[in-house]
């Protein structure tokens, strides 16, 4: 599928900051978006509905994979997740810069629709730390937790086939290391001719 915009998509398991890291990202960042997606799972904490997900029952998730408006879904904890087209098509037509948050599974299925999106892995730096972050959090269940702590081991193995990899050690070093990856990928020579047509066009580059 043709693109014109960048399409960066963040996987990491549950705790590891991906959510953090994306929301400071986007505060540096005005050109960069981030996908909403649907789930089935109840709303945590603070989250609202059409701000952190779209919240829907099993059911109409369901009906909308099987009517074909989602570009990938996945159970992920046992709940289920997916990127409506809705979410990020009128933004692709414009062009602009989109950051999926899902899952690996949903982030190689991405890959195969769009050739060129830009898949980045986001880890923690131990064990102990991610489940620190958990409990931290303090918004999820303690069987919820172990849950999630055992499918990151699981999480964790898809790492090496993303083509970025984040350790979030440090939290502004994490972010600037995001930073640089969407820096980079705007200097490639097709966002460059992209953006650059002037230039492109006095040097009869083509
Ligand atoms: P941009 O993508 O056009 O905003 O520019 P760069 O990504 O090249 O640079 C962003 C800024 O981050 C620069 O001012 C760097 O000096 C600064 N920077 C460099 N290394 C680090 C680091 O490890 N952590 C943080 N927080 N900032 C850094
Ligand atoms: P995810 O979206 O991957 O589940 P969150 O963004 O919710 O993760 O982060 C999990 C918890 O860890 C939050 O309480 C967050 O504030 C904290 N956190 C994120 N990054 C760091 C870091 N580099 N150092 C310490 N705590 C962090
Ligand atoms: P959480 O319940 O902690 O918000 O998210 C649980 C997992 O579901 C995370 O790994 C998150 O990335 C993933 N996820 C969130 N939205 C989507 C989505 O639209 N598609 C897929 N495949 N995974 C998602």
């Amino acid at each position: 599928m043709e693109y014109p915009g960048n399409l960066f998509v963040v996987a990491a398991p549950s705790g590891a900051g991906k959510s953090s890291l994306v929301k400071a990202l986007l505060e540096l960042d005005a050109k960069l978006d981030v996908s909403i997606s649907h789930t089935s799972r109840a709303p945590r904490g603070q989250e609202q509905h059409g701000r952190e997900y779209w919240f829907t029952s099993e059911e109409e998730f369901r009906a909308m994979a099987a009517r074909g408006d989602f570009f990938e879904w996945a159970e992920v904890h046992g709940n289920l997740y997916g990127t409506s087209r809705a979410a990020i098509e009128a933004r692709m037509a414009h062009g602009d810069d989109v950051v999926l948050e899902i899952d690996f599974q949903g982030a190689l299925q991405i890959k195969q629709l769009f050739p060129y999106a830009v898949l980045i892995f986001i880890l923690p730096p131990s064990w102990d730390e991610l489940q620190q972050r958990l409990n931290r959090r303090g918004d999820t269940a303690p069987e919820v937790i172990a849950k999630r702590m055992a499918n990151a081991r699981v999480e964790v193995a898809q790492a090496q086939n993303f083509d970025f990899v984040v350790v979030n050690a440090v939290f502004d070093t994490a972010v600037f290391d995001l930073k640089s990856i969407v820096h980079a990928q705007r200097l490639k020579y097709a966002a460059q001719r992209r953006n650059r047509s002037a230039v492109f066009k006095a040097l009869d580059l083509p």
